[in-house]
């Protein structure tokens, strides 16, 4: 897969992208990342990308031509399945919209800084806008990195190990049950014995438990249906504690 970044601040991505699994999968070639700097397709002597609001108001916006010929000449190159211009106003990004880019063979990720970008960006390039959340930040630079990284997990080879994966908050549309390393007491906090014990089919279910327990009582909206199974832990949850908040 390949993702390419438009941005004015190219140095952003550097450190990034060579570290830990995203540097890895990086340098195995499972993805291919490339940022372009959009000052590149300024077109006056000071590389200017914004300018000032037509109806005036605070702040600058960004100009659209630049955006316009840097995607035009990346797609001379690649396909571009996907235009994505990284925008508070956009689809939330979820693990679902995560493994829904990871299908795509290449997408390209604007940044935009100031009061955001020219709207004919919207209208005439993009085919998506992602948020990451109903949060403004300064730039698209995070919320890109943060594509990158959420849509590099799910390339199969990146994980090292895909249960791992399979098991993490949101994949299978629950949070993730609690873990544990050593030592099994630390200030008066045990670990469950259960997870002690070796009992495959005994860890299993009570991962799945704590699982749903906390889903229910911090992300309840993330509950939609639940398969008989769930149901019955649910259940036995609110008879080991009638009554209390979970
Ligand atoms: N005036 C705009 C905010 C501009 S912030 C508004 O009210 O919506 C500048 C840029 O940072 C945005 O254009 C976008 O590219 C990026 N950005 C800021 N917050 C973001 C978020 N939550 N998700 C994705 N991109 C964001």
């Amino acid at each position: 897969m390949r993702i390419d970044v438009v941005t004015i601040f190219p140095e952003f991505f550097e450190t990034p992208l060579k570290l830990s699994l995203l540097g890895k999968a990086i340098e195995d070639g499972l993805l291919t990342v490339d940022v372009t700097n959009l000052r590149d397709f300024a077109t006056d002597r000071h590389r200017t990308v914004d300018d000032t609001p037509y109806g005036g108001g605070p702040g600058m916006v960004m100009k659209c031509e630049p955006f316009f010929d840097a995607v035009e000449s990346l797609r001379e190159k690649n396909s571009l399945e996907r235009v994505v211009l990284m925008s508070p106003r956009g689809r939330p990004l979820t693990q679902a919209l995560a493994c829904e880019l990871a299908q795509t063979s290449d997408l390209v990720l604007l940044c935009a800084r100031y009061e955001g970008v020219d709207e004919r960006v919207s209208d005439g390039l993009v085919t998506d806008e992602i948020s990451v959340g109903d949060y403004v930040l300064s730039g698209g630079e995070l919320p890109a990195l943060t594509v990158i990284e959420a849509v590099s997990r799910m390339i199969p080879g990146v994980v090292g190990d895909w249960e791992s994966v399979t098991t993490d908050s949101f994949y299978d549309g629950l949070l993730g049950p609690p873990q544990y390393t050593r030592p099994p007491v630390f200030r008066d906090m045990a670990v469950p014995e259960v997870l002690q014990d070796g009992h495959h089919a005994h860890i299993a279910e009570w991962r799945r438990k704590e699982a749903l327990r906390r889903t229910r009582k911090w992300r309840p909206d993330l509950i939609a249906e639940l398969s008989e199974y769930d149901q019955k832990l649910l259940d036995e949850i609110d008879r080991e504690s009638p009554g209390t908040e979970t």
